[in-house]
């Protein structure tokens, strides 16, 4: 399988137009481009060959839910792929794993490919290996509870204190992240995902990526800061 190269917008850009300027710059081949909701449609019409993702989908269709967006409604408009978890949103919004796995089991009943973030934050980071490993595998427990069929589950390993660091020397290796996302991987298929593919997530610029895409063991990567230049993205997706 090809490795993947997710971009993830979160808030960006302010403004349609800005948008649809940086969905043309990095429509290319093997690019997911997950823009806000908001501008979903337009970046969906824009883009020819790279696909289209969400950043969060709410669990219910047809719910009286105010101002979510449902798999079902996202679908329609050409959604492949939707980002479930990710520390973001764990944090700021106090998402649950129960809140995530029932996404998670929505996205995939409505058979949208599931980015799956999981990670480790720097407080438990610190407390060393046998913690980190104890609470991500929790996490992947939890949030793949009662699940079946994951073949359209992708993880992406994220460790929290790694995100939006690439100012500061607090990044992850590529050598840590690889000895994760073995373990990752082990325990996934022992629950029955066998093959899910995992990528890593966290400060990757166009002169990261390239050490961590030439890691067998990691099947791609999920961008947030760097999938707003475009060609910084592009540059990271030449290396697929
Ligand atoms: C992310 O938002 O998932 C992410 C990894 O962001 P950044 O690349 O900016 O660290």
């Amino acid at each position: 399988m090809k490795k993947l190269v997710i971009g993830n917008w979160k808030l960006n850009p302010a403004t349609a137009i800005e948008a649809v300027r940086l969905a043309k710059a990095t429509d290319v081949e093997g690019a997911v481009l997950c823009p806000p909701d908001i501008f979903l449609m337009q970046v969906g019409e824009t883009i020819k060959k790279a696909s289209l993702g969400a950043q969060d989908l709410f669990w219910k269709d047809a719910a009286a839910v105010t101002g979510e967006a449902s798999a079902v409604q996202l679908k329609q408009i050409g959604v492949l792929y939707v980002i479930v978890g990710h520390s973001s949103r764990r944090e700021e919004l106090k998402e649950t794993d129960e809140l995530v796995n029932l996404k998670v089991k929505a996205a995939l009943a409505a058979k949208l490919k599931v980015i799956l973030c999981v990670g480790e934050d720097l407080d438990i980071h610190k407390q060393g290996e046998v913690k980190t490993r104890a609470f991500v595998l929790e996490q992947l427990k939890r949030d793949l509870d009662g699940v079946s069929g994951g073949e359209n589950l992708i993880v992406a390993y994220e460790p929290v204190w790694s995100i939006s660091t690439s100012n500061t020397n607090l990044v992850d290796t590529p050598e840590e992240a690889s000895i994760m996302i073995r373990y990752i991987k082990d325990e996934s298929s022992k629950m029955g995902f066998d093959k899910v593919p995992v990528l890593y997530g966290g400060s990757v610029d166009s002169k990261r990526a390239k050490d961590f895409l030439s890691r067998g063991i990691i099947d791609g990567v999920l961008v947030g800061k760097a999938s707003l230049n475009a060609e910084k993205f592009k540059q990271i997706i030449s290396l697929v």
